[in-house]
């Protein structure tokens, strides 16, 4: 990430010339799509972890099932490499859960506010 920036400083030094703007840009090119080319192969490796159950009722799941493979929902963690998947029940009991937790908040902020009364 920091040699990113470094070299993306480096870039932004030196633009003023045409022919160095041209190849820098190629090499930026070269760069990004090297860069796709290992986030690819990153998701791929991933997918290989790709759990046969969902997480939370441990249903099975079947890869070879476009239903399933369509209407499930994988969760990926990268930084923990770790593939987490979930049944659409299980997903929409989470979905409703985080809505409700929101709505909570969102209601006892507005008590707070309602609690010192306005003066007429
Ligand atoms: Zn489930």
């Amino acid at each position: 990430m920091r040699s990113e920036l470094v070299s993306w400083w480096t870039i932004r030094q030196v633009e003023g010339s045409v022919n160095i703007k041209r190849k820098i840009r190629r090499s930026q090119a070269n760069k990004s799509k090297k860069k796709a080319e290992k986030a690819l192969a990153e998701k791929v490796a991933l997918f290989g972890h790709l759990p046969n159950k969902c997480l939370t009722c441990e249903k099975p799941f079947d890869k070879m099932n476009r239903e399933q493979v369509m209407t499930w929902n994988v969760v990926v963690r990268q930084e923990e490499e770790k593939v987490n998947l979930y049944c659409p029940e299980c997903w929409d009991k989470a979905i409703k859960l985080i809505k409700e937790a929101k709505e909570g908040l969102l209601n006892k902020k507005r008590n707070r506010n309602a609690v010192s009364p306005e003066k007429e």
